[in-house]
């Protein structure tokens, strides 16, 4: 028998959080404030982010300590384990290795609680009462609902309008954690209810929640707000995946060929491919590809400028691969992936060519999901099926070439609350 797990014991907890900016040779682009088009300092942000998450943000050390809080709370499901997909690679006839990092082991499923953990203990440091934010598909809003309910912070989660219908138990797990859920847009807010004025049967996209969740924000006493991915702090914390993967990789006696992530905002891939990327700085040779969906294409299609995170233009300026902040993506079901912008992190990177990219269609991507399902067993995400399909075309590719090739990539979540958009695959009411 071929051996399947390379697991860790708590033990094994990365320390510390791996900061790339160190290793770039050059800062990437500042956020610039959008009135005066300056670089922003720590003050323009005060408002919004407590002051440890802003000094992580424009940190330039490569390593920052976990705190003992933050790493008593990750070690209720990490380390996660790394798999070897042997029955899918036997499937697929391929001579390649596969391994996956499965994040989906997580209390809600994905990699997201990586970094709400540490957004909310920052936020209890600095006394934050209650945390503001928006969640699509909804796996960002249960796992900071969930981060603010260890830490005793209020959550208030606005949730894309057409997710909050479609996935009705991601709002009950929420509402689990204590959390308060809004669709939006929503009558809560002053840009909510201008556009629903505008258009009664808006769906929402992400950047109108984000607007949402701002200004209710900046308008209320001892609120904070949090996002889920984009920003340099949230994509430093997600890098204690690929500090475990490497370690994993190592028990494998593998190093991998390429890594592959999916990208919504680019998180989970970061997470997976920012530590092996530092081995690549070094010296090391390897690939690392950023899969998308070709309904919101910010990395393949978007251009690369500044531009707003969020539709009523109230964030800082960011240079990213962008699609405009008032791209209305359409309600494809990997929620998660239906951001107009990208990482700044990533798009600098992937502008440099360090980092490659991919875009699918859904059909293709719920194709290769059920491969994955009927030879692993675990009904991936919609948003890591696009991952997903990119390693079994890397896979076949090997097998023309009749070549090996290591592959390794992140399952940033499992499917359990996302079988409606199953249920519509199976029944051939997906459309491309
Ligand atoms: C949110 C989410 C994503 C996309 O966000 P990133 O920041 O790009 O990682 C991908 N997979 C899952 C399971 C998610 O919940």
């Amino acid at each position: 028998m071929e051996q399947r797990q390379f697991l860790l014991g708590q033990q094994d907890l990365p320390r510390s959080w791996y900061n790339i900016t160190a290793d770039l040779g050059e800062a990437p682009p500042p956020p610039l404030h959008p009135g005066t088009k300056q670089p922003c300092g720590p003050q323009d942000l005060a408002p919004i982010f407590p002051m440890a998450l802003i000094e992580q943000e424009v940190s330039p050390q490569r390593y920052i300590d976990i705190p003992d809080e933050v790493l008593d709370i990750l070690a209720l499901w990490r380390p996660t384990p790394l798999y070897r997909a042997t029955r899918l690679e036997k499937a697929l006839g391929t001579p390649a290795k596969i391994f996956y990092k499965y994040e989906g082991t997580s209390p809600v499923g994905s990699h997201k609680p990586n970094t709400a953990v540490a957004q909310a203990y920052y936020n209890k440091l600095a006394g934050t009462k209650r945390i503001a934010t928006e969640t699509g598909a909804g796996q960002w809003g249960s796992a900071l609902s969930m981060a603010c309910n260890f830490f005793g912070i209020e959550c208030t989660v606005y949730m894309v309008k057409v997710s909050y219908y479609q996935k009705p138990y991601r709002k009950s797990l929420m509402q689990t954690f204590g959390a308060t859920i809004y669709p939006s847009p929503s009558d809560q807010t002053q840009f909510g209810r201008k556009m629903l004025e505008q258009d009664p049967d808006c769906r929402g996209s992400l950047g109108i929640a984000i607007s949402e969740a701002l200004e209710d924000t900046v308008t209320s006493e001892n609120v904070k707000y949090s996002l889920g991915s984009v920003l340099n702090h949230v994509l430093m914390h997600q890098t204690i995946i690929g500090q475990e993967a490497k370690k994993q990789m190592q028990m494998a006696g593998a190093y991998p060929d390429v890594v592959i992530g999916c990208v919504g905002g680019g998180s989970n891939f970061a997470g997976l491919a920012f530590p092996f990327l530092q081995d690549k700085f070094a010296g090391k040779s390897l690939r690392t590809v950023a899969v998308e969906p070709t309904a919101c294409p910010s990395l393949t299609k978007g251009k690369y400028e500044y531009d707003f995170g969020d539709t009523a233009n109230m964030t800082p300026l960011l240079k990213m691969h962008t699609l405009g902040s008032t791209f209305i993506p359409p309600g494809i079901h990997a929620g998660g992936l239906r951001y107009h912008g990208m990482a700044p992190l990533v798009s600098f990177l992937a502008d440099k060519g360090h980092i490659e990219a991919l875009a699918y269609d859904q059909l293709p991507v719920f194709d290769a999901a059920l491969k994955f399902a009927r030879s692993e067993g675990i009904i991936p995400a919609p948003e890591s099926a696009h991952a997903i399909r990119a390693v079994i075309d890397e896979a076949l590719k090997a097998k023309e070439e009749r070549k090996e090739r290591v592959i390794l990539f992140n399952l940033s979540g499992n499917g359990m609350l996302d079988l409606g958009a199953y249920e519509d695959y199976l029944a051939g009411k997906l459309e491309q």
